[in-house]
């Protein structure tokens, strides 16, 4: 299903704007993230998608070109998985998976094949008779997201869909969430805060703040070609670099850089994996701290810029604590930046 969100906007009684004007589509079989800190806006968006809030006057939601606007949630067949996933703790999985099947009085042997056929997409077979408490996190998640599928939705939407689990396995169910939703095909979204999440599942990431999507994209085009500072910041782990764009070149307490282009008054951000410790460079800086992290070292420095900044240095052996060093940055590693309340 394709989604088309023209102008959705939101103000709460009592004057939240929750939402700005938003206009969104997103295509047939495309997994989207609304990524974005908390408070955002995200889950607002998504209420709105679903139908479970009423967008300002003026918006319009549609399903294949479909005006769905005033259509209630129950006929709107969007399929919904929670953060608390909200599954029925004294029903076995089998049956907390019928049961949106049964609310649409479907015919007992479609409710039982549907119920199968997702049991096994979601490799839930071994568990099927067991009572939603005697199953992990994990399980759990996948039994809330097949409740949410068998009933075939046109648009499936997810509410931080992992916010649950612990780390370790956040992280684990990550891939299998990402694999998961592309065998349903069905066109989904899902709201994170967790930028490491949306870019592992998501085909576009909308990144969302202060009740705006200020981009929207591929993991790797926000990652490469931030719009913002904040996605730079947010998406990109990119740092600020401080200092003065003049002439072409970017002038910090070490040093002065070249840079590929430059808008004065814009912000520069670099990341840490672009920072090189290099003889030949043209930023003086100092060592604090050294960590090594297997790969390679994580190396604070100091007086290269007025913040602290980081390099990754892969190598034998790295520079110690109060070291003097000499740092490079190409040109285009340097984003120059306008900072959010600048962008139009
Ligand atoms: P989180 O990640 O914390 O859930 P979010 O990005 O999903 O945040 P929303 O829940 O959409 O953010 O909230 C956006 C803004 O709207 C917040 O300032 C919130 O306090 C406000 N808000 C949300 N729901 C209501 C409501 N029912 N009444 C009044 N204000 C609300």
């Amino acid at each position: 299903m394709t989604l088309t969100l023209r102008s959705i906007a939101k103000t709460f009684a009592g004057g939240t704007r929750a939402l700005l004007p938003t206009d969104l589509q997103i295509e047939q079989g495309e997994i989207v993230s609304l990524l974005g800190p908390s408070g955002c806006g995200k889950t607002t968006l998504l209420r709105i998608i679903a139908g479970l809030e009423t967008p300002d006057p003026g918006a319009t939601v549609r399903f294949d070109g479909e005006d769905v606007t005033a259509l209630p949630v129950e006929k709107r067949q969007v399929g919904m998985v929670f953060q608390s996933y909200a599954l029925f703790p004294n029903m076995s999985v089998r049956k907390n998976i019928g049961y949106g099947l049964k609310m649409q009085n479907l015919p007992k042997a479609e409710i039982a094949a549907r119920v199968e056929e997702v049991i096994a997409l979601c490799r839930l077979e071994p568990y099927a008779d067991r009572p939603v408490t005697a199953l992990s996190g994990g399980q759990r998640q996948r039994v809330a997201l097949a409740r949410a599928v068998a009933p075939r939705p046109r648009l499936l939407l997810l509410d931080e869909p992992l916010s649950a689990l612990d780390a370790a396995l956040r992280g684990q169910l990550r891939d299998e969430l990402a694999l998961l939703l592309r065998s349903f095909g069905i066109t989904a979204i899902f709201v994170t805060h967790d930028q490491d999440e949306a870019m592992a599942i998501a085909d576009r990431v909308a990144v969302m703040s202060h009740g705006r999507v200020v981009q929207i994209g591929t993991p790797e085009a926000l990652y490469r070609n931030p719009a913002t500072a904040f996605v730079a910041r947010f998406v990109g782990a990119a740092m600020p670099l401080g200092g003065r764009i003049e002439d072409d070149r970017l002038h910090l307490p070490g040093g002065a850089l070249p840079l590929a282009s430059a808008t004065v008054g814009h912000q520069a951000f670099v990341r840490a994996e672009d920072v090189r410790l290099d003889p030949d460079g043209a930023l003086a800086a100092r060592v604090e701290t050294v960590t090594f992290l297997g790969t390679h070292y994580r190396v604070a420095l100091s007086g290269a810029t007025e913040q602290p900044l980081f390099a990754l240095h892969s190598g034998l052996s790295a520079p110690a604590p109060g070291d003097s060093v000499r740092l490079s940055i190409a040109p285009g590693a340097i984003l120059t930046l306008p900072t959010e309340d600048r962008i139009a």
